[in-house]
């Protein structure tokens, strides 16, 4: 009390603190070496258009994997990324490996089905993403379509104005972007209505209880109107049952991923069960 009269900050730095903190420095510096060290892979859940159950396009979901030691989720480790940095060079690696497996798909006659990456609001608005982009494009001689880009309604929002040039930029290369939990942040109409987007996912919350709930099912309805009426497709993110699935088609939503239809796992286990 006394410091914060003086003008003093009167933050308190007790021991539990200062070794939260070297956790998280420590683990930093792991991840860094963790990308030089090639410990990241993709894997890759479908998503498949509901009305033909044809896959249209594959989540790339990061893993980690040290020392060979089993997966570490990416909500241990994305957060962290986030504050530290690390998630521009690790962002571009996603994205050149996403490009690679593309490549793969192609080889395999599945050129058509589109790779979409989870882009963080840091790599988003660091404005180099069109540019990475269309050199991975060069590189790999993807077709446009190939790759497509998710982003949170956070990366829109920090900063509406240059979220939308880069999405330009994107649209003009044949990249589409798609809004990643759609309902679970600050769903602003006003970017929905001008923001050059292709699709909204709506978050597995509301799809966990569609086909039970009330309450879930007035979202799900709502969600899919809005994103019609806007020129949007729906991805359902989540889909777990076929009671959830008839829901769906029932009610017009466009595309689903889930577990219902696989877990994702590693490109090749995908090619030889497709
Ligand atoms: P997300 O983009 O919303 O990805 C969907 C998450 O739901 C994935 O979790 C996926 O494994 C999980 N999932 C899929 N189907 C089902 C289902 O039927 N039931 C349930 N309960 N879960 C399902 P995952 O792989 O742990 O990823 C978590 C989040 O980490 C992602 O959420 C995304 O926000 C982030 N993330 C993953 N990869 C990357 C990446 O390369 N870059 C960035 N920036 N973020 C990433
Ligand atoms: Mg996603
Ligand atoms: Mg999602
Ligand atoms: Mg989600």
């Amino acid at each position: 009390l006394q410091a914060r009269r003086e003008g003093v900050p009167s933050v308190r730095f007790d021991a539990a603190m200062a070794a939260r903190a070297a956790e998280r420095l420590a683990l930093a510096a792991r991840l860094r070496l963790a990308l030089e060290r090639g410990e990241f892979e993709l894997h890759f859940q479908p998503i498949r258009d509901i009305g033909d159950g044809r896959i249209v396009s594959l989540e790339a979901l990061i893993r980690w994997s040290p020392d060979n030691a089993g997966y570490v989720p990416p909500s241990q480790f994305i957060p962290l990324c986030e504050e530290s940095g690390l998630i521009v060079p690790l962002g571009e690696w996603a994205l050149a490996e996403a490009a690679r497996c593309h490549g793969l798909l192609a080889e395999r006659g599945r050129g058509e089905v589109a790779i979409a990456v989870n882009v963080s609001a840091v790599q988003f608005l660091s404005e180099t993403l069109p540019q990475s982009l269309r050199a991975l494009r060069e590189t790999h001689a993807l077709p446009r379509g190939a790759l497509q880009i998710e982003l949170t309604e956070s990366a829109v929002l920090r900063s509406p104005e240059s979220a939308r040039t880069t999405m330009n930029e994107l649209r003009e290369q044949g990249v589409c972007i798609s809004i990643d939990d759609f309902g679970t942040g600050f769903s602003s109409m006003a970017y929905l209505k001008d923001l050059p987007l292709d699709f909204l996912k709506v978050d597995r919350t509301f799809v966990a209880g569609v086909d039970s709930e009330e309450r879930n099912a007035a979202i799900c309805r709502a969600l899919i109107e809005l994103g019609h009426g806007l020129g949007l497709k729906i991805i359902a993110e989540g889909v777990e049952s076929a009671e959830q699935l008839d829901w769906l088609r029932k009610h017009g939503c466009d595309q689903a991923q889930g577990y219902y239809f696989g877990a994702p796992g590693p490109l090749a286990d995908l090619l030889r069960a497709w």
